[in-house]
């Protein structure tokens, strides 16, 4: 079951388990219960620390993870293999005795938590951002007696999916009840249960900053650093560090590295952002700003932060489609992430609306996994280059409609289907289907601006050479700007020029 790579790996990892563990284990006679005991054999196989009990559970197949005579809560159903490799090995290892790497005040909110709370999470194992959910939630249970935990493997557990109305990962549920959908942190999953408060007062005292950057992703990350090392007070405020990059799954033209992944080249990001003296206040979102003596940056949370020049890096996000059903089909069928979501999707029928580069590869993609995919584009042909085209016109069970304004997307509880209009002949069709992919390009984040700053029609903020704006000491880079290419190496060096025409403009006023 393990490549030989992986099994040399984990001899290695289970060489650092602390004390012996115990996995209990409920199997079937089914192919994944097979597949399961098969894992967990070769485990335990590794290690004399690690025995076999068998368990009961709600779910077969699950396993769990336990220190003898002492249940841990964490529990896996279905097969962690995939993305969740990881999130064993260290279930492993904590339950062990390993103590979990978190910040200490996080450690101490989680302790301070009223049980017991027991959740449960959705995955697919091609999902790059449930990781970090899993772990999340495992090491919560770990820490706390009273957190229990289960990864459900989505695909292996599709009709109790469906019952829970489950159509994208991951998806938490907490006693029984929806909690929270998307990729989540450890530090935003205590937010939503309610255990942080932010210090608004600490931070409206903070110093004017020299540098403030809005936006954590790699236009930010890069603007930071290159402020930082011209030794000038740098601070950066971002709702969600590592920004679209979190989405993303391979990476192959990030120059010098033949191949990443999104979630590592962010914790790169931001390793790289505290190795200088830059005050990184993440999980916040920037609601307005105001030139007066300096910039006042006011946040969500009610604080005011104060700088003498800002770097504006907010980005962009995945474009709605603006039609009926969309907004409240969301989560529920309508989808915008093939490589988190399409495994829910397996064996259904699907619509990709969109069939520029994104709306191609997604449909290629999901093409493996679904039963039949529907691609339609707005225009008399696609926008897709040429390679991409062929590749798609090539697979059985792809069919592309060109020329289709998507009117419609309808359902019950879930996605049901979409109605399009053909614009030639304006006339009205309906496809019954389980998810749609809306891939039709990005937004930038700037409607929080409002009249402070000039922008494109398109809502970019403009930006000459320097980086600079319209406004005086007022610096933009990356996607949220009319930069002609949206790319992470194109963004980290307009990171750079707005850090440095930030500096230059500091030391000339
Ligand atoms: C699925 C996908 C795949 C991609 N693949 C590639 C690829 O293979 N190679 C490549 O080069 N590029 C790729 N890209 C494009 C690349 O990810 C972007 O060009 C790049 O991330 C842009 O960086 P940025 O810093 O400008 O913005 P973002 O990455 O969007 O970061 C924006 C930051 O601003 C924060 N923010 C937004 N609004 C606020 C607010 N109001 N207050 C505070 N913070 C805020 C966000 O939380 C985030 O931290 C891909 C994009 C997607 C979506």
């Amino acid at each position: 079951m393990l490549d030989q790579e992986i099994k040399s790996q984990l001899k290695e990892y289970l060489q650092l388990l602390e004390n012996d563990i115990v996995l209990k284990v409920s199997f079937g006679a089914d192919d994944v219960s097979k597949e399961a005991e098969e894992l967990v054999n070769e485990i335990a196989g590794m290690s004399d620390k690690i025995t076999i009990e068998q368990g009961e559970f709600p779910r077969t197949p699950t396993f769990s993870v336990n220190r003898p005579g002492e249940d841990s809560g964490i529990a896996f159903a279905g097969v962690p293999l995939g993305h969740e490799f990881t999130s064993l090995v260290l279930a492993l290892l904590q339950v062990s005795g390993r103590p979990p790497k978190a910040d200490v005040k996080l450690l101490e909110q989680i302790k301070q938590l009223q049980g017991p709370l027991h959740f449960e999470s959705y995955v697919s194992l091609s999902c790059h951002n449930c990781p970090d959910v899993v772990q999340a939630l495992n090491l919560m249970s770990v820490v706390h007696p009273a957190i229990t935990h289960t990864m459900i493997e989505g695909s292996a557990f599709k009709e109790e999916a469906d019952d829970n109305g489950v159509m994208a990962v991951p998806s938490v549920f907490l006693n029984g009840e929806s909690f929270v959908n998307g990729r989540q942190t450890l530090k935003s999953i205590l937010e939503k249960l309610g255990t942080t408060t932010v210090d608004v007062s600490g931070l409206n005292d903070k110093e004017a900053f020299d540098v403030l950057v809005v936006g954590g992703g790699p236009a930010g990350a890069s603007a930071a650093i290159y402020a930082a090392r011209k030794g000038i007070r740098t601070g950066v405020v971002a709702e969600r560090f590592g920004g679209q990059v979190q989405d993303t799954m391979g990476i192959e033209n990030f120059i010098t590295t033949k191949y990443t992944e999104g979630p590592k080249l962010a914790a790169s990001l931001e390793e790289h952002v505290r190795d200088y003296e830059v005050d990184i206040m993440d999980l916040m979102r920037a609601k307005s700003l105001e030139k007066k003596d300096l910039f006042e940056l006011e946040l969500e949370n009610g604080a005011t932060l104060k700088s003498k020049t800002v770097v504006l890096s907010t980005g962009a996000r995945w474009r709605n489609i603006g039609v009926p059903g969309e907004a409240e089909f969301k989560n529920k069928g309508v989808a915008y992430c093939p490589h988190c979501d399409g495994p829910i999707f397996e064996g259904k029928d699907v619509a990709v609306i969109g069939g520029g580069n994104s709306g191609i590869e997604a449909a290629i993609d999901l093409a493996g996994i679904v039963k039949h995919v529907t691609v339609l584009e707005f225009l008399p042909e696609l926008k897709a280059d040429k390679v991409l085209q062929e590749r798609v016109y090539s697979l059985p069970n792809v069919t592309v409609i060109t020329n289709a304004r998507t009117s419609e997307i309808y359902g019950d509880q879930k996605v049901q289907g979409l109605r399009y209009v053909d614009r030639e002949t304006e006339e009205e069709h309906s496809i019954e289907l389980a998810g749609v992919f809306v891939q039709i390009g990005l937004v930038p984040n700037t409607e929080w601006l409002e009249d402070t700053v000039e922008r494109s029609k398109f809502g970019e903020i403009i930006v000459d050479k320097r980086g600079s704006t319209n406004i005086p000491g007022l610096f933009a880079a990356g996607d949220c700007t009319d930069s002609a290419y949206k790319q992470i190496i194109i963004s980290m060096g307009s990171g750079a020029t707005a850090a440095l025409g930030a500096f230059d403009h500091l030391i000339r006023n």
